[in-house]
């Protein structure tokens, strides 16, 4: 859970309101090495927030992130310290996360340096950096390494960012919308490689994303986040091919083309944001339900109660939070739930 403090002014504007944002509320879900995990959802709903905390960039306001089930709960603790080598960020914009007055070379050599991969030789620091530039398909790597971030193309720069971070030696790799700023052309091709690292190395990958048709093409299991709060998950087919929470499946039919993976523009104009109004604030967040105001289906219980996660079908860990598939709901003959 992370709640912001209002600044200042606009607290006094809404006085009557808790001077706090929900950005992120009870999220929960555990990663494992060798899949994609996807978060998706507009933006504004929490999913970069998420990939902040899980980074550390940030303190939660409430819960825990753990590794191998150790807490890291102490800041700056022995827990903490081997958490943050081993699980890297990669972000949007990588021409924003590379320093343009440095080559590939420091950038890359500083990551082995921090995190002690690079050797005890010169020839060890070379061999390091050839290994990791061949990783991200930046070859022969002689090419890259002396050349500075405005030299190379969107997607060049998102494979040195991507080796940055694989100079750690991570096992968790906490992507946020790492393809949506490339080329369409060029989006596969990087998704392609993350594929391809996810299995020879073993990569536990968290794909946050607004394009839920990408979801279904990269990633193993798919978590739909809304207004801060996750609202349903389970395996990416079934959660893009049978999706049962009503916000999924406005999300899927106001997608531009769910076979294409490429997505809208940026974080603010992907498809998913032309649904039926608009998401609400987190400052005051709708009670129950935060879907509620929006939702074809509501009844007067969604307002009132926060639904749980509930289990759809006989998908395993296919859930969805909605009261429509509460059993008590069904024997209350209200609406029935929709069809897939
Ligand atoms: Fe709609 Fe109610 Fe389900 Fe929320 S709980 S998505 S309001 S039916
Ligand atoms: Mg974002």
């Amino acid at each position: 859970t992370k709640h912001f403090p209002v600044r200042r002014r606009l607290r006094d504007l809404l006085s009557r309101t808790p001077a706090v944002v929900h950005a992120v509320d009870d999220v929960s879900f555990a990663l494992r090495r060798g899949q994609v995990t996807a978060l998706v959802g507009e933006s504004g709903s929490g999913k970069s927030t998420v990939a902040r905390l899980l980074a550390q960039l940030h303190p939660r306001t409430a819960g825990d992130v753990r590794l191998h089930g150790r807490s890291t709960r102490v800041r700056g603790g022995r827990a903490f310290r081997a958490y943050v080598r081993r699980v890297q960020l990669i972000l949007q914009d990588p021409f924003a996360s590379l320093n343009p007055v440095h080559t590939v070379r420091y950038h890359l050599t500083r990551s082995l340096r921090i995190h002690g991969n690079a050797g005890r030789t010169a020839a060890d620091l070379d061999r390091a950096l050839a290994d990791l530039l061949t990783r991200v398909r930046l070859t022969p790597p002689e090419r890259f390494l002396d050349v500075f971030p405005h030299e190379l193309s969107g997607g060049q720069r998102q494979r040195v960012a991507i080796a940055r971070a694989l100079g750690a030696n991570p096992e968790v790799l906490l992507a946020d919308e790492p393809v949506s700023m490339l080329d369409v052309s060029i989006r596969l091709g990087v998704l392609n490689l993350l594929q391809d690292l996810k299995e020879r190395l073993r990569l536990a990958i968290l794909y946050i994303t607004h394009d839920i048709a990408s979801a279904r093409y990269f990633a193993d299991e798919t978590i739909v986040m809304y207004a801060g709060r996750m609202v349903e998950g389970g395996d990416s087919e079934t959660v893009t091919q049978q999706p049962a929470h009503p916000y999924t499946r406005l999300l899927i039919s106001s997608a531009p083309d769910p076979d294409r993976i490429t997505g809208g523009g940026g974080d603010g104009t992907a498809g998913g944001e032309r649904g039926h109004g608009e998401p609400p604030s987190l400052i005051r967040p709708p009670t129950g339900c935060r879907f509620h105001p929006r939702c074809p289906h509501a009844m007067p219980r969604c307002a009132a109660e926060l639904p749980p996660r509930l289990t759809i079908g006989d998908r395993p860990g296919h859930w969805a939070a909605c009261w429509l598939y509460d059993p008590a709901t069904a024997a209350a003959d209200a609406p029935a739930a929709p069809d897939a």
